[in-house]
């Protein structure tokens, strides 16, 4: 069987191997490592990283991307715009990626993590790259740690943390651009920091936090701060794809004491690990992976690299370590819980598709103007009209500019209703609202019973009710 000790016996000590004995944080610094996983998850990386920083600057339908405008309450992903009064389907999508990632946490383990979370993309391509490039491999960093501070380590951190602040600028504006949209940002950064105090605070701050977690915090936050992390264990099960050491094969490791029990049944047999202990040396989190599964793991597979590499040398079978399930299983989608989650995902999908063609290309919201309800009036040929006052807002949740058009259909409720608004049709540019005043005229005869009367009113092809009020005591005309 794949598996290694129990969990709770992840370290020598029983502690985090992250934290001293005080409780005060041991700063991991990794050895480098070069395999056939690292090279792979370089490139998907690069990949990754490429998206994120080139979406803002792409259109499709004539809108940004992906654009979340918060002070307009719009969300635009791939052509279509979610405003504020259709939480209901963000929420949807939120729901859909947070099943996919249980689906993809339940078959494929914390691929996730290893491969794909920007705190694991910016540290591996960004930031450990630039340390590594100024402050040299991990024996130097290790040592620069404790040697005194010489003027060549002062000048080396000094650029490290400048080449860093700059990094984590250029991603916090990368990242405003998602929010702000990539052409506004452009012309904030043209004009001065006075004039877009709002948006320089928050770019400002987001720098800061980024500098801060990628420059320092790290592997912190992957232990400490990630939910993800800590719910990860309630999502896997025996038949997850996870990364194991292969303690059956493994141990008795060399020169333990296991070698040296006697009454041990592998006792005259020593295991293939060779007690290197390169896989402690390149583990992000500063676990060693052959005391089994842990939490602290985000399955980045350099321990299996250094191992592999390791193996080579030793003339002995790649994969002591490598990704495998705790059943010894293989891994596959087909089992109750993966399905389950996979099930869910589709029928939310299908819910979201739904919603999304019942779509209207308009949404109209209809308020009362805020003076009196109504007022009454004579209109050019000297008939007394009542006159209601009404504010709607209008949306368009298509990228193409739309005439839309007021009216109130005479055939099904008479000549006595006229509407009219300063603008009719009213243009409405692709993923943009107006407010447009609306002034219904009631002629005489009036009927109104309890002081209001219900009509309906069309904009394209969208009908939607309307309520005249008026004065109760005039409803018999006296
Ligand atoms: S144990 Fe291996 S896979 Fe897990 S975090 Fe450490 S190096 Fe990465
Ligand atoms: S890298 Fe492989 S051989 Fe070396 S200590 Fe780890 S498991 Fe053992």
């Amino acid at each position: 069987m794949v598996t290694g000790k129990d969990s709770e016996n992840y370290t020598e000590t029983g502690t985090v191997p992250s934290l001293d004995e005080h409780g005060g944080r041991v700063g991991i610094i990794p050895a480098e490592v070069d395999g056939i996983w690292s090279r792979r998850k370089t490139k998907v990386q690069t990949f990754l990283l490429l998206l994120l920083l080139i979406v803002p600057w792409t259109r499709f339908e004539n809108s940004q991307t992906i654009l979340m405008d918060i002070p307009n309450r719009k969300f635009t992903f791939f052509g279509v715009t979610l405003w504020a009064h259709e939480a209901p389907l963000v929420f949807l999508v939120l729901i859909i990626a947070g099943l996919g990632l249980f689906f993809v946490t339940a078959v494929w383990g914390r691929v996730w993590c290893g491969w794909a979370c920007p705190q694991t993309v910016f540290i591996d391509l960004v930031y450990r790259r630039l340390e590594i490039l100024i402050e040299g491999k991990f024996v130097a960093r290790r040592r620069m740690k404790i040697d005194p501070w010489t003027p060549t380590i002062y000048f080396k951190k000094t650029l490290k943390w400048f080449s860093f602040f700059i990094v984590s600028s250029l991603i916090a504006h990368s990242l405003a651009a998602y929010f702000v949209g990539a052409r506004e940002l452009l012309r904030m950064m043209g004009d001065s920091p006075v004039n877009n105090m709002t948006y320089f605070t928050i770019i400002t701050v987001t720098t800061g936090l980024l500098l801060f977690n990628f420059g320092w915090f790290r592997e912190q936050f992957c232990i400490i701060m990630c939910p993800y992390g800590r719910f990860q264990s309630a999502l896997l099960d025996a038949d997850s794809q996870v990364v194991l050491y292969d303690a059956a094969r493994g141990e008795p490791r060399r020169g333990s004491e296991l070698d040296a029990t006697p009454n041990k049944p592998t006792a005259n047999k020593t295991g293939d690990c060779v007690a290197c202990r390169r896989c402690v040396q390149v583990c992000p989190t500063g676990i060693d992976i052959r005391y089994g599964l842990q939490m602290e793991c985000i399955a980045c597979t350099a321990c299996m690299d250094a191992c592999d590499t390791m193996m080579e040398k030793m003339n002995r079978p790649k994969g002591l370590i490598r990704y495998g399930t705790q059943s010894g299983k293989s891994v596959t989608l087909l089992r109750p819980r993966s399905l389950i989650y996979l099930a869910l995902c589709i029928v939310f999908f299908v819910i979201l598709g739904i919603q999304l063609k019942g779509r209207k290309e308009v949404d109209i919201g209809l308020l009362r103007a805020l003076e009196a309800p109504y007022q009454i009036a004579q209109d050019e040929q000297g008939r007394k009209v009542l006159l209601n006052h009404f504010k709607l807002h209008l949306k368009n949740q298509t990228h193409h500019s739309i005439k839309a058009t007021l009216s109130i259909d005479s055939k099904k409720w008479g000549n006595q209703f006229v509407l009219t608004t300063p603008e009719n049709p009213v243009d409405l540019p692709g993923g943009e609202d107006k407010v447009v005043h609306v002034f219904v005229k009631y002629l005489e005869p009036w009927n109104l019973a309890q002081g209001q009367k219900t009509i309906s009113f069309q904009m394209n092809d969208i009908e939607r009710e309307l309520v005249l009020v008026g004065p109760i005591a005039e409803q018999k005309n006296e």
